[in-house]
């Protein structure tokens, strides 16, 4: 039986890594990504190389009408879509509290939140009898990451919040929802943040003494989402090394 997969943001790290570990199991693959084709056609082109099934589709998961838009070609292309992995997010550089603007505020919300609630409803209207979601949250939702990213966290939070709601309101179905909270995983999301060597600066402080791979993370977000988490829901996985 076909099992069809959108991965958000997949042209990159942890999304990349989990599109390409779920085509290696022979879900066929839409490579969602905001803006890099580039990356997008490279994980694409893997996939298709190792003998996969997979297409990329460029949509900002943040806004309806692209959301609306990308489940429609996926739906074209494969067929209904029974699995999803709400990986899309985004950080900015470290603030302090008193210093995020409105606007930061808004943009951090809708890329990791919002992007969310809209692929989950989209995954849900469109009526699979079954199925199953796994949200990318992150530690940051328990910690708060004060004087970092706050606004990153309280995202987080809120999705993990979406995850449990959503959950228990389609358990009966069944849908699954389940999320997972990395740590530090090396990514280029760090960059993005303000430090590239955050990781490494942090190592010492996590149990495990070290940060994780985007491949630790794709094979636990692999394992909730297959039928082998199949009495899993509501549930919430910390890849985070111990911390
Ligand atoms: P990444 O390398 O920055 O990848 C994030 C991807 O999301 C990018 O490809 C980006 O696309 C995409 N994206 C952002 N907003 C989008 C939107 N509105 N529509 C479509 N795509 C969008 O980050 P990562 O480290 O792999 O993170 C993946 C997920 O893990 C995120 O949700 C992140 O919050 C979470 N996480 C990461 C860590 C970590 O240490 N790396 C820890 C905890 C949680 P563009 O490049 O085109 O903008």
């Amino acid at each position: 039986m076909n099992r069809v997969v959108i991965v958000t943001g997949g042209a990159r790290g942890i999304g990349s890594a989990t599109c390409l570990r779920l085509a290696a199991e022979g879900y066929q693959v839409c490579v969602n990504y905001r803006s890099n084709l580039i990356a997008a056609e490279t994980v694409v082109k893997a996939i298709l190389d190792g003998q996969g099934e997979a297409f990329c589709y460029q949509a900002d998961v943040s806004k309806e009408q692209d959301v609306i838009e990308l489940f429609d070609a996926v739906e074209e292309k494969y067929g209904q879509v029974q699995y999803l992995v709400n990986n899309a997010g985004q950080l900015m550089k470290q603030s302090r509290f008193i210093d995020l603007e409105l606007n930061r505020f808004d943009t951090i919300l809708r890329n990791n939140l919002t992007s969310c609630f809209l692929c989950c409803r989209e995954f849900i209207r469109r009526s699979p009898t079954s199925g199953s979601i796994v949200n990318v949250s992150s530690v940051a939702a328990r910690t708060g990451s004060p004087n970092e990213y706050i606004d990153y966290a309280t995202a987080k939070g809120g999705m993990d919040t979406l995850t449990r709601g959503l959950a228990m309101e389609l358990a009966s179905q069944p849908i699954r929802v389940n999320a997972v909270r990395p740590g530090f995983i090396y990514t280029e999301m760090h960059a993005d943040g303000g430090e590239p060597g955050r990781v490494d600066r942090l190592a010492p402080n996590i149990p495990m003494q070290r940060g994780g791979s985007a491949e630790e993370v794709a094979n636990t977000i692999a394992w909730l989402l297959s039928d082998d988490a199949s009495y899993v829901t509501g549930s919430f996985i910390d890849v985070a090394g111990g911390r």
